[in-house]
């Protein structure tokens, strides 16, 4: 094959090139920041290149992108454990490129004014590209005003919450309307936390008055029906007032079901799940530990993981976030003090996704590799508007890889992970391979599963929808 280059090259030779299309052996050659072409293996013989890699016997991955996390992020009386250089190291050790945080509008504030601010938090200390999604508290016409500057400024995702109007953070009914109507206008999404406050009120109530403080009581207290009735009342919003939706952390049997034939009828509405919905039930709030495995969504059951597992193989789902959100063991127990209500709920998981989706998806074979791919970096940027730079390896593509060996197994440990936590929520698991090397950009930021990366390598990604 005949290919004019410049610049500083890499040749990765003989991997299995992994796409949402499906998976071949192939060459790749990166160029710059670039991937510059593909070949059949051989295809490249006699070109001099700077570098070049062997991956026989390796899985190369597009880059994943994470569009739901929570950095540096203030949350019941602490702060999550990571910031964006521990937490972007992480993310880099577990195959991630890119990720999508949150900045929050401050009560009857500037969302515009916050999202600088939070950038500023991010600039020149991330080891891999970023990008920021707005939450919206209010709807007022300030707010509104402010969605078409989000969207100019390359963060047109957005989400509000139908829950937790204790602390001030619920969008009522007619609030979710008006946003819907400014992102139809204006062409953003809408990602959105289902589930049905009064319901919870109501739940949440009832287990305490009865002395119900321990940990399971939380998953009793937030039931699935709470998340149903949400999403079945945003499904009927959508019927209205048709915007780009994306449901986040969908975590029950019934919502993929409800998400299904809403799609079926054509509404634009998207889900995701989170790892840990898809590995652990909340057996584990009754467990060991059970307090660091509280989440809101709670975990849920076996059928629910089995249900999630086949919306992710027929389609339906279309995404596996991390909602990284751990808090420190310290002040978990501390502020929880044996309550369930009082314990700031979160996980961190944002290294453990591929490990995870690629044993218990791809191994035990519920998922495709492709759809490994697919979930994890295409969709994602497809939809939150990061395609076509990521979210594939073809020419013209970020060379965002991922060189994954899939022999061998190991123990997943706290220990033995890099994120900044004693606590792995997948304590003792036994990972079918693991992340040998990751470029962003062409660049090393993981080297045979080392950190070489530099914090400040990694840049702000301008996104823009494309639906
Ligand atoms: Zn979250």
């Amino acid at each position: 094959m005949e290919v004019l280059i410049s610049g500083k090259t890499k040749l990765i030779l003989g991997g299995e090139v992994a796409s949402a299309a499906g998976s071949m052996r192939a060459d790749l050659l990166i160029e710059g920041e670039k991937i510059k072409a593909q070949g059949m293996p051989g295809a490249f013989a006699g070109l001099e290149v700077d570098e070049t890699i062997d991956a026989s016997g390796k899985l190369l991955l597009p880059g994943l992108i994470d569009p739901h996390l929570h950095f540096n992020s203030p949350f019941m009386g602490t702060v999550s454990v990571h910031d964006f250089s521990n937490g972007t190291a992480a993310a880099a050790f577990g195959g991630i490129t890119t990720l999508i945080d949150f900045s929050t509008q401050p009560k009857g504030g500037s969302i515009m004014g916050n999202l600088s601010q939070k950038e500023g938090e991010a600039e020149g200390k991330t080891y891999i590209d970023w990008s920021m999604s707005g939450i919206l508290l209010d709807a007022s016409p300030e707010t509104l005003a402010e969605i078409p500057q989000l969207i100019r400024a390359g963060c047109p995702t957005y989400k509000c919450f139908t829950t937790y109007k204790h602390s001030g953070r619920l969008m009522d009914d007619a609030g979710i309307f008006r946003i819907l109507r400014t992102t139809a206008e204006y062409g953003g999404m809408l990602m959105i936390h289902c589930e049905h406050d009064a319901t919870i009120d109501r739940c949440l109530e009832k287990e305490l008055s009865a002395g119900h403080f321990a940990s399971i009581y939380h998953a009793r207290s937030r039931p699935a029906a709470a998340e149903n009735m949400a999403i079945q009342r945003l499904v009927e919003m959508l019927k209205q007032e048709p915007a780009p939706s994306y449901v986040v952390h969908t975590s029950t049997a019934e919502s993929v079901e409800i998400i299904q034939m809403a799609r079926a009828q054509g509404l634009p509405i998207h889900s995701e799940t989170c790892t840990h919905y898809l590995a652990l039930t909340e057996e584990k709030l009754e467990g060991p530990n059970s307090q660091f495995y509280i989440c809101s969504p709670p975990l849920r059951t076996q059928r629910d993981v089995d249900a999630l597992w086949q919306g992710l193989a027929t389609g339906c789902l279309e995404v596996v976030s991390s909602d990284d959100a751990g808090v420190p063991t310290k002040d978990n127990l501390r502020l929880g003090q044996g309550r369930f209500d009082k314990v700031p709920s979160g996980m961190s998981g944002i290294e453990a996704r591929l490990s995870i989706l690629y044993t218990e998806g791809v191994h035990k074979g519920r998922i495709s590799l492709p759809r490994l791919v697919e979930v994890s970096s295409t969709n994602i940027a497809r939809l939150f508007g990061l395609y076509p730079e990521k979210g594939h390896l073809g020419p013209g593509a970020d060379a965002d890889v991922v060189i994954y060996d899939p022999s061998g197994s190991w123990a997943m440990t706290s220990k033995s992970l890099h994120m900044n936590t004693d606590f792995c929520p997948f304590e003792g698991w036994t990972i079918q391979g693991h992340v040998e090397s990751v470029l962003c950009r062409g660049a090393y930021v993981i080297r045979d599963g080392r950190l070489v990366g530099k914090p400040g390598h990694g840049q702000r990604a301008f996104r823009r929808l494309t639906f």
